[in-house]
């Protein structure tokens, strides 16, 4: 990430910014009328906060929301490397979600993802996985897994990786690149080709695994209104709190630029709604303000809602240009498409 300003945080959410962020947050729930609320705990690696302090941190924001009205949903998004009873114990006293970052099989996962001493995770995210997956099976605690798209893992071998994990979601990030970050040994046109095949493998299984990127695409073909930070021309957003209490844009910005996702605003000083009219978090929830012209006249645009912010940077342009996944968002598009044409009649179709 070119965005390095987690150096200088402090290294958990002290019990004064968990209380402040409660506050703000019911304050928001109730000024919003809102029926639902998702608060989740990221990284990092937030188990490191070790079962005490997560403990402390869920019970702040439960009871703050509490008294709003307002439904919480409570998450954590881990490595699971640090999953044990204690903490499964924990997810189930709040009902909190759980969500695994898991990037495929070993040779893709343990590429990216190390311990301090440079050894790959996999086989202790794994192990953790199993433990939660076990213990909760019937309870819907773990929310789901994240990868990327790893377009050297054959789709098919991919694929049969994560459905025997036995979970049921899956979603399937594009690689973290944009205008000026491209691999130099990127083949344009390689991710559509593998998310096309994946998801030919991926609709013909009867398995339960849903892969949310797929599902979302169809969703919106359908007519559907709200997306996703990926895809859609409208989102919920997402505002991250950082561990000092400043109020930022979602970390997926952090390949832009240095300081590229801050505010300005915390929640010492300033209540939610107004870190929701910062340009950036308005731009992920109202893609049509903020997409390049290009896309605005796309036929596709409310599916693709001009792509993922982090997609459209360049420093020439900034964030106003179509993804750097154009071509493969239209060619991944059109294939789901025609094959949703097959079964529902064409005018059903956006
Ligand atoms: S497919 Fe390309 S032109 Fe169309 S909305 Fe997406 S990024 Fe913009």
């Amino acid at each position: 990430m070119t965005d390095q300003s987690w150096v200088d945080q402090p290294r958990f959410i002290s019990a004064d910014t968990a209380h402040a962020l409660g506050k703000r947050l019911a304050t928001y729930a109730v000024k919003r009328e809102l029926s639902s609320l998702t608060v989740v705990a990221h990284g990092g690696e937030p188990l490191l906060m070790g079962v005490g302090r997560l403990r402390d941190f869920l019970a702040v924001i439960d009871d703050s929301l509490r008294r709003s009205g307002c439904f919480l949903r409570l998450g954590v998004q881990t490595n699971g490397t640090l999953i044990n009873g204690e903490f499964i114990e924990l997810f189930q006293e709040y009902n909190v979600g759980v969500g695994v970052s898991l990037d495929g099989p070993a040779q893709a996962h343990d590429r990216h993802r190390v311990d301090k001493y440079g050894i790959g995770s996999s086989r202790a995210t794994i192990a953790g996985l199993s433990r939660l997956h076990d213990a909760t099976q019937e309870e819907g605690i773990l929310g789901g897994l994240l990868s990327y798209a790893h377009i050297d893992i054959l789709p098919a071998e991919f694929l049969a990786f994560f459905a025997g994990l036995g979970v049921a979601n899956l979603d399937v990030l594009l690689p973290d690149f944009n205008h000026d970050t491209i691999p130099p040994n990127y083949r344009g046109g390689a991710v559509a080709q593998w998310m096309i095949e994946l998801f030919d493998l991926w609709i013909d299984r009867p398995d339960e695994l849903e892969i949310r990127t797929f599902a979302v695409i169809m969703h919106l073909l359908l007519g559907g209104r709200f997306g996703y930070e990926s895809f859609g021309a409208n989102s919920l957003g997402v505002l991250v709190v950082e561990t000092d209490g400043g109020y930022h844009a979602s970390d997926t910005l952090k390949s832009a630029y240095e300081g590229v996702t801050s505010t300005g605003l915390n929640v010492w000083h300033h209540e939610v709604r107004e870190a929701e009219e910062s340009p950036l978090l308005r731009a992920a929830i109202d893609k049509a303000a903020s997409a390049a012209a290009e896309c605005l006249s796309c036929p596709i645009f409310n599916v693709c809602g001009g792509g993922l912010l982090a997609h459209r940077y360049s420093a020439r342009r900034g964030f106003n240009q179509p993804s750097v996944y154009c071509e493969d968002i239209k060619a991944v598009v059109g294939h789901i498409r025609r094959r949703l044409a097959r079964e529902i009649p064409a005018q059903m179709l956006h």
